[in-house]
């Protein structure tokens, strides 16, 4: 097992570590073999309090964060991606401890948020409003203003990524920040906040208040001086929050949910590649991805030799210590482990047959053998919900019309793709499939340029790219009174 230095346990509150006024802990505990890594302050209420003062005080019109110029803020989001960047194998050892992701992975990861907060640095200073030719003896234009204090709630699965997601459009646009990060997975927050102090953000600016989602997650979108709440996580939890987040004044809310994405492979794809696509759209993360293609639809013509090949790719992928040179950790906790192999059982027992997998790995530990399902229809169990886990469901299909009502049918629409060589069917497919994201021959190709999140069920709102900073931001229309407009 490697040790891992565990630096920051308590809460982050106006710059400074502080116990939870409680004085409460709660254990986060090592997926790998289910033991406690440590003990990390449990905020609640009082400490939400707390911290939502703090984000309220630095966000005050004459505070050191609000006279800024936009370019500074862009040069300290800057800074924290170079910290990021050089603390990136301490922080994937840290996130692999946590949440037991291969830590080769979680390297990547840290990569990746960096560059989500270099994209939203350049964005500071570009923050553009309108001159309007409106109607009268008037000059009008617009201006883009932080929407204000801002609750953040994140999951387990992608904890740093997450965290530069929600963080990163929120400082560029000016706003401030209390975060809580899901109570699987709280140190890697704890270990940004850390650099988020050291790269010179202004005390108040960002607050981490790691804690269960009842309590902390519950003070938090309930609380009437937080202007918006950015949820990722379940829809489910997502309905919550949307009610709680209109209890008490009416908050912007932007969530991130679920989903149960098709994959569409037609019968002119090449089957070794589309099965390669396939499985890394199914398995990445352990399957546990909001847009993970865990429905793979195949057409008629290559059916057999698609779930033959799709069987020995699973069997091949390589699940066992995340420190090691695996493909797969173990999932993030005993229920997930639980949920997902009730999940097979189902699937077993429901009449789909199992060419992969179908178990868990050992004794110790939550590890799951990549599992693949053939023969699935539409109406069983796992074909309809989400799993969550590392379970592969094909699926027959004749024709491009059967095709796109079958993957439409589902209340959730975060992704969808496609693998064929026929232009014309690719681009029907992208106009009458609905979700936020379609992947033509790639999948899950996410980029921090690129919006990201949901049709229906799946969320509100957009993250990343152009769309991703306009949810922190405010329109105010300014109009004044001219003598004359000129000619
Ligand atoms: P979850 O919804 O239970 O928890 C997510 C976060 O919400 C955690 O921080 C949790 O503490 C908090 N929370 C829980 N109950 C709350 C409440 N009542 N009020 C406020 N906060 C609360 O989800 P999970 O099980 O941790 O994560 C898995 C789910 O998240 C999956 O369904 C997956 O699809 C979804 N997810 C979606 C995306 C996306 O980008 N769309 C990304 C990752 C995960």
């Amino acid at each position: 097992m490697v040790k891992v230095d565990v630096k920051y346990t308590k809460l982050f509150i106006n710059n400074e570590w502080v116990d939870a006024v409680s004085k409460k802990t709660f254990p986060t505990i090592n997926p790998q073999d289910e033991t406690v890594i440590t003990q990390v302050a449990e905020g609640d209420k009082a400490d939400i309090d707390l911290a939502v003062a703090a984000a309220k005080k630095a966000f005050h019109r004459y505070s050191p964060w609000r006279t800024m110029d936009a370019s500074q803020r862009g040069l300290l989001l800057l800074k924290l991606a170079e910290l990021l960047e050089s603390q990136s194998r301490y922080l994937a050892e840290l996130e692999t401890l946590d949440c037991g992701k291969p830590v080769k992975q979680s390297e990547e990861e840290v990569y990746f948020s960096a560059s989500v907060l270099r994209y939203y640095a350049g964005k500071a200073d570009k923050i553009l409003g309108n001159t309007i030719p409106s109607d009268g003896e008037v000059l009008t234009f617009t201006m883009k203003e932080p929407v204000g204090v801002c609750g953040q709630i994140i999951p387990w699965n992608y904890p740093i990524p997450m965290m530069s997601w929600k963080i990163a459009p929120a400082l560029a646009a000016g706003c401030t920040v209390v975060l809580k990060p899901a109570e699987q997975t709280p140190l890697t927050a704890l270990a940004v906040a850390a650099l988020v102090k050291e790269a010179g953000f202004p005390p108040g600016v960002v607050n981490v208040v790691p804690g269960y989602g009842a309590t902390a997650g519950g003070a938090l979108t309930h609380h009437p001086d937080v202007d918006k709440i950015a949820f990722t996580g379940s829809t489910e939890v997502g309905r919550i929050i949307l009610g709680a987040a209109s209890a008490v004044n009416l908050k912007r809310v932007t969530l991130e949910l679920g989903g149960k994405s098709p994959l569409v492979v037609f019968n002119d794809a090449d089957v070794e590649k589309a099965a390669q696509i396939a499985h890394a759209a199914a398995f990445a993360n352990a399957g546990q991805c909001c847009c993970a293609g865990t429905r793979t639809y195949v057409q008629s013509g290559i059916y057999d030799k698609f779930v033959k090949k799709a069987a020995e790719i699973a069997e091949k992928r390589s699940v066992g210590n995340p420190f090691e040179d695996v493909q797969q950790g173990p999932q993030i906790d005993e229920e997930m482990y639980k949920k997902v192999l009730n999940y097979i059982v189902a699937g077993k027992e429901g009449g789909a047959r199992c060419v992969a997998g179908g178990d868990k790995v050992g004794d110790k530990g939550y590890y799951i053998k990549p599992t693949v399902f053939a023969d699935v229809q539409d109406d069983m169990k796992i074909a309809r919900e989400e799993i969550f886990g590392p379970v592969q469901s094909i699926l027959k299909f004749e024709t491009f019309d059967e095709v796109v009502d079958r993957a439409n049918d589902t209340n959730y629409g975060l992704a969808a793709g496609i693998i064929t060589n026929d232009i014309t069917v690719a681009m029907s497919f992208s106009k009458h499939v609905r979700a936020g994201s379609i992947w033509i021959n790639t999948y899950e190709h996410v980029t921090t340029q690129t919006p990201f999140g949901g049709f229906k069920d799946s969320g509100l709102g957009r993250e990343l790219g152009e769309d991703g900073i306009s949810q922190y931001l405010e329109t105010k229309t300014i109009t004044m009174h001219v003598p004359k407009k000129p000619e």
